[in-house]
């Protein structure tokens, strides 16, 4: 964020680093402006209001991952305030409000060893990369309008892929490049004001952010109803054993002694520079969704729009396909074979959706699992019609039925299910190539 390290991920721990990331006296630092502008972008997209000048400030604190003492971020006067986040939902959509969203350097990565769950609690010892230290980091704060564990996830999903189309990050919790803490706190339904909160740290998947934000009412449920108070504590989760533990954190009480960053000027956004960065702000993903739903349905919408599909469908859709059935297609076929949904060429791709019924289901499958391919055309699997002409699949009806006299006697006598049967025996014979609507009606017509 202030010095010039590469940001690699995985790299051999300590081989990043310089004067300014490790606090060489009278190294100084200089503020990244890549990392201010894509803050802007991000607070434009969030809708957050762009401050006229924002302050670094140092925030005081002495722990390992730490080396100058303090850390480098915003206090009283951060670079974005305010703003919200549209939530869509099967129910409904809700509006997430933003407190603010600022700027600051990463810590280093302290990996504590020898112990049982990786946690410090229990480890020998506590080696330090600073490869991370001194990356930028943006700290967004939600206000407190997030009302259960399922709309958390919701959120994130949303936040994440908000920032993913921004192209500011890859923002993958697995990475570290997404972290999430949680604050929880129940009250009894209509209860003005919240109650004692906690706070659950180092989560590292939506999955089980839910899952923490769940053991966490139901706790603070459990205490209250056995006449206890919750006191506010930071706790970490446990997945394998769903519960949660005390987080052990800096023996101090939370007192930063802020003050602002002498070495450094404070930001000024220029307006050019936040309309130029508003003009990139693509169609957010949550707004997407608003959209499609009502065409789509809330959960084909959310399947495509979450994907990075939607502007396959969109495509797909212009180039002639019936859109109900392209998004099936997309959200469901092409997504389960692994084909990049930007590699495919939309038009190629409606072709086949627009002929799905009238080729082989064998080759259709064929066909979606190349759609990726380079210079990949449906002609070729066009050419290949489903055997439609009944003069040509009667025989073949005729020989299914002379060979499985006893089913066609359960049949008969009430076992409708079995046309089933006699529908795959057909497309044995046939290799798959018969049309399965023909069949069907003459198997109907012949066993009536
Ligand atoms: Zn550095």
């Amino acid at each position: 964020m202030f010095c010039r390290c590469e940001l690699e991920y995985f790299g051999e721990p300590n081989t990043r680093t310089c004067p300014v990331c490790l606090a060489h006296p009278g190294a100084l630092p200089v503020a990244n402006r890549k990392a201010v502008e894509w803050t802007i972008k991000l607070g434009l997209a969030l809708g957050c209001e762009i401050a006229d000048e924002a302050v670094f400030s140092r925030k005081n604190y002495f722990y390992p991952d730490n080396p100058k003492g303090y850390q480098i971020s915003q206090y009283d006067k951060p670079l974005c305030i305010g703003g919200s986040l549209l939530v869509p939902g099967q129910e409904g959509d809700r509006e997430i409000g933003f407190v603010r969203a600022h700027l600051e350097e990463d810590a280093a990565k302290t990996v504590h060893v020898g112990g049982a769950t990786g946690r410090k609690i229990g480890s020998a010892h506590s080696p330090v990369d600073f490869n991370r230290g001194g990356t930028p980091l943006v700290e967004i704060v939600t206000q407190p309008d997030i009302r259960s564990s399922d709309e958390a996830r919701r959120f994130l999903q949303l936040l994440r892929e908000t920032i993913v189309e921004l192209g500011i990050s890859d923002a993958e919790m697995e990475k570290g490049t997404l972290r999430v803490d949680a604050n929880v706190s129940v009250r009894e339904r209509g209860e003005p004001g919240y109650r004692k909160r906690w706070e659950l740290k180092n989560v590292n998947s939506f999955a089980f952010v839910a899952r923490g934000i769940d053991a966490a009412v139901r706790e603070q449920v459990r205490v209250y109803e056995s006449g206890g108070e919750v006191v506010q504590e930071t706790y970490d989760f446990e997945p394998e054993t769903n519960t949660l533990t005390p987080h052990r954190t800096k023996e101090e009480a939370d007192d930063y002694r802020y003050f602002p960053e002498p070495d450094l000027v404070p930001v000024q956004s220029e307006n050019a520079t936040i309309e130029r960065l508003r003009a990139e702000v693509p169609e957010l993903p949550g707004a997407r969704i608003v959209k499609l739903r009502d065409e789509l349905g809330f959960a084909t919408a959310q399947t495509l729009v979450m994907g990075g599909l939607d502007r396959l469908w969109a495509a797909t859709r212009d180039a002639g396909a019936e859109q109900v059935a392209a998004a099936n297609v997309i959200a469901n076929q092409l997504v389960g074979v692994g084909v990049d949904p930007a590699r495919v060429d939309a038009a190629e791709l409606a072709k086949l959706v627009v002929a799905r019924d009238e080729i082989p289901r064998k080759t259709f499958d064929e066909a979606i699992a190349h759609a990726g391919d380079e210079g990949f055309s449906a002609d070729p699997y066009l050419a290949q019609k489903a055997v439609a002409e009944a003069s040509e699949l009667e025989p073949i009806v005729d020989r299914v039925l002379a060979a499985n006299a006893a089913q066609i006697e359960q049949y008969r006598s009430g076992k409708t299910g079995l046309l089933g049967f006699f529908v795959g025996q057909v497309m044995k014979e046939t290799n798959g190539a018969a049309d399965a609507r023909v069949v069907n009606e003459l198997l109907r017509q012949k066993l009536s």
